[in-house]
């Protein structure tokens, strides 16, 4: 796994290189526009120079508002063009993947909802810059969220009906939240094979590596720092030392400051 951290953009995205650098990680997720603004945020010319020269590895994470699956029409409606300015942004930083929250049904039930996202993140994808690319993020399943269960997944990937743009980023408190257990050697390895077998080990394109505050299966979502949730340490750097996982970013998403997240990601990746 290469480590990673979500990486503050207080004061420009550029801010994230350079802390990125100081804290010398190979890879970095950003919020390219305030994750609880509906109104994207235009790049500066800086901004964009930068990361066109830059040498680490960026993923994006959408904003907390998009819900393709909404019953509110006013949502959906402002949640396309969200979602299409967060891939037209990526195009011009160079950023090929950005995570999705897959969404909440808020009732119409989730078979009906992963129809919904997927039909929508699948025409969007069509119309969007070739080099962008969604990765959907498993869930806790707190209220109706739906993307919570391997199958969900696996079916959010069928219908999108996208594969070279469409992927999974892993979280492994999400995972463990949603009675998924990571919290043995023997438990990661039976986990990571059930999610071979319904989803494809090879559709994960990046990790989020949270511990968890909240017990397995207990549907909360509540991130801890390593070691200090119910996860622990040691499995969680067993599944950051797995093969299948060597090249894919293991980003840190802990409570506190980015160097806080730093160390919280040393302590599982390469140490
Ligand atoms: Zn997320
Ligand atoms: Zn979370």
């Amino acid at each position: 796994m290469i480590p990673g951290i979500h990486a503050s953009v207080m004061g420009g995205l550029d801010k994230a290189l350079d802390t990125l650098n100081e804290l010398g990680l190979p890879c970095g997720q950003i919020f390219t526009s305030n994750q609880q603004q509906w109104k994207g945020r235009a790049l500066k010319e800086r901004e964009v120079e930068r990361y066109s020269s830059r040498s680490v590895t960026i993923i994006s994470h959408t904003s907390y508002l998009i819900n393709l699956a909404s019953t509110d029409r006013r949502v959906v409606k402002l949640s396309v063009p969200a979602l299409e300015a967060e891939l037209e942004r990526m195009h011009i930083l160079g950023i090929n993947w950005c995570v999705l929250h897959p969404g909440a049904h808020l009732g119409a039930g989730e078979d009906e909802g992963i129809k919904k996202i997927s039909s929508m993140a699948g025409k969007i994808l069509l119309s969007s810059p070739a080099d962008t690319g969604i990765l959907f993020e498993n869930t806790a399943g707190q209220g109706t969220t739906v993307g919570y269960s391997f199958r969900q997944l696996a079916q959010l990937l069928e219908l999108t009906d996208m594969a070279d743009r469409t992927g999974i980023c892993f979280d492994t408190c999400h995972a463990f939240a949603a009675g998924y257990d990571l919290s043995s050697f023997r438990a990661v390895r039976k986990t990571m094979d059930k999610f071979n077998d319904v989803v494809g080990i090879d559709r994960i394109k990046a990790f989020h590596i949270n511990d968890s505050k909240g017990e397995c299966g207990s549907h909360r979502d509540r991130h801890a720092v390593t070691g200090e949730g119910l996860i622990g340490l040691e499995p969680l750097r067993f599944l950051a030392s797995m093969p299948e996982f060597k090249e894919i970013p293991g980003i840190s998403e802990t409570p506190g400051t980015d160097r806080d997240r730093s160390l919280d990601i040393e302590k599982v990746v390469n140490h």
